[in-house]
């Protein structure tokens, strides 16, 4: 394929950059002890940060990297409650009640984010513009229409389903077999969202301290002494909130996230017309694909952000933006023509039982593994962690203290993925030509 997908300009870091940039300018200096250090700054760490720092513990947010420089400003910026893993298979693997109790957490994740942009102002263009989950075949339609039916979600109006003769009320394509479109869903600018959080745990007190690696950490006399590339610091409690990008220092909690590489093109400025067509409603978009594509119009409306998982080998920015666009014109197909401006990717971290995870190791606190859907729920688990350690909990969160499964064949590097990926993509290439 020739070269003329690139517009002038193009850059391989992400869109959301152009408006707020990871910098580790102007942070605070590293202090010498801390009630509470937190290892990592993107949404878990922040909002660890602010409701310590809220209430009245002295908190130091280290992160290796300029703060953000994580998931936390690369993702979609869709936000939303729902787990990855759907209900009945939930249900299967860990019984009717606690499936029940973990859905219900991952709805409070979204109204708890929502509450926070507007209680801390956080201009991030956050807009609840609900979600349309788009069918790959007629059996996930099905599927899709089983999940919802009879639900209280379904009775209120929240959920409900479109089929493939209205799909364009949706989405400007004819490339799905209908969908689900759900209204308790929003989109926001994730690195606007980030910078937000930061100013508000800082304006509480937190301190936030770049670049800060940390290499290890012992416990001597009931505190914890946290090594990092500048020092050392000495705090009565810990917590690690480094998600897909966990280094070799913390060996426990690699073992139990996979990092997989998700990637993002931003279109050029489209005329306002052929912006429109692409989402009449302003919505989040997805697939119901195993290997799914995810995407939305840029906060203003200009642009189309298009996103998944091209390769199960880590590949650069240039050769994932030629992948991308071919899979976007198969789904736009009036974008034949279209220019990015735009191509980054930035790390998921899966967990072996689809679930994400807070809890205790060693006597630190951790918080991870939001396979992908991270917006609402980093922010959310950060928030339930600062209550557990601040003993302000008046319940358990339904995510504390779970088995946190591993693999024997797992010590941290995924060798596994193009297998398993390569498996994905067959079965997803063979329900769409089944479907033809
Ligand atoms: C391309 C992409 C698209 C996504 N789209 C969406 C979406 O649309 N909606 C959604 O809900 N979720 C989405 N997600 C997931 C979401 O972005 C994450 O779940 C969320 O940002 C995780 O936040 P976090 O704070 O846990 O981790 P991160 O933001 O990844 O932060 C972890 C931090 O830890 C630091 N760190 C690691 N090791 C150390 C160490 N040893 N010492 C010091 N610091 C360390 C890293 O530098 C990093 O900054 C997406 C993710 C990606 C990658």
């Amino acid at each position: 394929m020739s070269d003329d997908i690139f517009a002038a300009g193009f850059k391989t870091r992400p869109y959301w950059w152009e408006a707020a940039a990871p910098s580790a300018d102007g942070l605070d200096p590293l202090p010498d002890a801390v009630d509470v250090a937190i290892v990592g700054g993107g949404y878990c760490g922040l909002s660890a940060g602010l409701e310590l720092a809220r209430g009245g513990a002295e908190v130091a947010v280290l992160d290796r990297e300029a703060p953000g420089f994580g998931a936390s400003s690369r993702n979609g910026g869709m936000v939303g409650g729902a787990l990855k893993i759907p209900s009945d298979a939930l249900a299967r693997a860990v019984g009717p009640e606690q499936a029940r109790a973990l859905i219900e957490e991952g709805d409070r994740s979204f109204d708890f984010i929502e509450t926070l942009i507007a209680r801390e102002k956080i201009a991030c263009h956050y807009r609840r513009s609900g979600r349309f989950t788009a069918a790959h075949s007629p059996g996930h339609y099905a599927a899709l229409a089983r999940r919802i039916e009879g639900s209280e979600a379904a009775k209120a109006g929240l959920v409900a389903m479109v089929p493939r003769a209205r799909q364009r009320e949706e989405i400007g394509s004819d490339f799905y077999h209908g969908g689900m479109r759900g209204e308790r869903g929003g989109g926001l600018h994730p690195a606007l969202y980030h910078q937000g959080l930061a100013q508000a745990a800082r304006r509480a007190g937190a301190k936030i301290c770049a670049p800060a690696d940390v290499t290890g950490i012992t416990r001597q006399q009931g505190m914890f002494h946290v090594e990092h590339s500048a020092g050392k610091i000495v705090a009565r409690e810990v917590m690690i909130a480094t998600n897909g990008y966990t280094t070799a220092a913390f060996p426990w909690h690699r073992r139990r996230v996979i990092p997989v590489a998700s990637y993002i093109i931003a279109t050029e400025e489209l005329a306002p017309e052929l912006a429109r067509g692409l989402s009449p409603k302003g919505r989040m978009l997805g697939d119901t694909k195993r290997v799914l594509f995810y995407f939305r119009l840029s906060p203003d409306g200009k642009r189309l952000l298009f996103g998944g998982r091209v390769g199960f080998k880590t590949i650069d920015e240039v050769a994932a933006a030629k992948r991308l666009h071919r899979c976007m014109r198969g789904v736009y197909p009036q974008l034949n023509g279209v220019r990015l401006t735009h191509s980054w990717r930035g790390n998921v971290a899966f967990t072996f039982d689809i679930l994400p995870h807070m809890g205790r190791h060693e006597g630190m606190h951790y918080a991870m593994g939001c396979n992908g859907s991270g917006v609402a729920m980093a922010t959310y688990l950060g928030y339930q962690t600062a209550l557990k350690i601040a003993c302000r909990a008046n319940r358990a969160c339904a995510f504390d203290e779970r088995p946190f499964p591993t693999s024997v064949v797992y010590r941290g590097t995924p060798w596994f993925l193009p297998l398993v990926g390569g498996y994905y993509r067959a079965r997803d290439a063979v329900e769409r030509a089944l479907a033809r």
